[in-house]
């Protein structure tokens, strides 16, 4: 069998006979066509198998679903709107009011406010747990937790979790687990292949690759949980257009490459940071020093291009003259794609204070570690 890098650029095969293309087609279509009125009518039986509606997907959108549930190892994907509708598309799909989830403390921020809010409204409770929660997780649960997240490193603080112990326990607790899976994407780690229900991906990251598109997926290897997640999507009315699907198609065939070097450039410049008189942490478990670094030996195949420090310098002032310093480091959020990029975060207590996030981007390594040299340098000293 050929590797999942060799797969990734294979055509997805949805053109017409004859037409053998190395590019994918783009299909639009709001209404689909019946032959007669005994197919019209069934045609709620056929929505989530075949074509029904534009909504339920066009060729364009079963070859992209078709690849990403490849990349997961086996199952089928459902595609939406973004990362964060990936998410609140399984909390739909699987809790009912009085229902209990466990989310990591350092999960995606938005998990963790649309699950307190808008999930929290409609009666369902949640609990965030810390790293520390490993062997002693069962004690978690509570008679009504039907859901536990993970996401693993934590897209600012980069703590790991051990997600084979906590799906062993959800398992052995009833609960199903959903793993939000963007910083390594399946080609460093596989969460289907550990114990995990629904594996998510913002494509809006590494998938597209160029800061252009928004998107999420959602892939499960059960058929019933598939079934139940196209149905609430469309409930939800969540649809994304071929031309997005077209471009995150594109993004594939260079995502094994991409990746490569955002993680090799990464490690590089985390390698280089670590012990830095103006650092007073840096985060990256690919490091030997990271706390979190024997879970990812253990379980990922390879890493990815984010990373994150604080400063000893504490204070809004010295991150603002850092940011101001960088020349190959803009400022803004999201990350993934083929740019460097810095963010800032503020920390939550016990270590408040300022975060400073990197996405290494595919610029020359030495280029950007010399730009982050020259930046911390010209840092007035700690008091
Ligand atoms: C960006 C991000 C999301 C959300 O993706 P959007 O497409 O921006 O909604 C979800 N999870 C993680 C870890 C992310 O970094």
């Amino acid at each position: 069998m050929t590797s999942i890098a060799t797969e990734l650029l294979q055509p997805a095969g949805n053109l017409p006979p004859g037409f053998a293309s190395l590019s994918q087609g783009v299909f639009h279509a709001s209404t689909i066509l019946f032959p007669d009125v005994a197919s019209f009518l069934d045609r709620q039986a056929q929505a989530g198998s075949g074509y029904s509606y534009g909504q339920n997907g066009t060729p364009t959108h079963y070859a992209l679903a078709d690849k990403l549930a490849q990349l997961e190892g086996g199952g089928q994907t459902v595609l939406v709107p973004s990362g964060l509708a990936a998410v609140t598309l399984v909390s739909s799909c699987v809790l009912s009011a009085g229902d209990h989830v466990l989310l990591p403390a350092a999960v995606y921020g938005p998990t963790l406010d649309v699950t307190r809010t808008l999930f929290g409204k409609w009666g369902v409770r949640c609990s965030v747990y810390g790293d520390e929660a490993g062997a002693d997780f069962a004690r978690l649960f509570e008679p009504r937790t039907r859901l536990v997240w993970t996401e693993a490193p934590a897209s600012n603080t980069l703590e790991m979790q051990d997600v084979p112990a906590i799906a062993a326990a959800a398992r052995a607790h009833g609960a199903l687990v959903a793993m939000d899976n963007t910083w390594a994407t399946p080609l460093g780690f596989r969460p289907l292949d550990h114990g995990v229900d629904f594996s998510i991906q913002a494509l809006t990251k590494y998938v597209g690759g160029h800061s252009d598109l928004l998107m999420g997926a959602v892939t499960t290897r059960d058929p019933q949980r598939y079934q139940a997640l196209r149905d609430t999507a469309e409930l939800l009315g969540y649809y994304v257009s071929s031309d997005e699907c077209f471009l995150a198609l594109r993004g594939l065939p260079t995502l094994a490459l991409r990746l490569e070097r955002h993680f090799a450039s990464a490690l590089k410049i985390a390698r280089a940071l670590e012990g830095h008189p103006a650092l007073a942490s840096l985060h990256y478990p690919p490091l030997a020093s990271d706390p979190g670094h024997a879970l990812w030996q253990r379980d990922f195949k390879s890493g990815s291009g984010l990373l994150s420090f604080t400063l000893r310098r504490r204070g809004l002032a010295a991150v603002e003259a850092l940011v101001a310093a960088l020349r190959l480091f803009p400022l803004g959020n999201s990350w993934g794609a083929v740019h460097s990029l810095v963010a800032v975060a503020p920390l939550r207590a016990p270590r408040d204070g300022w975060l400073v996030r990197l996405h290494v981007g595919l610029e020359d390594a030495d280029d950007l570690l010399q730009d982050l040299l020259q930046a911390l340098t010209a840092l007035p000293s700690p008091p």
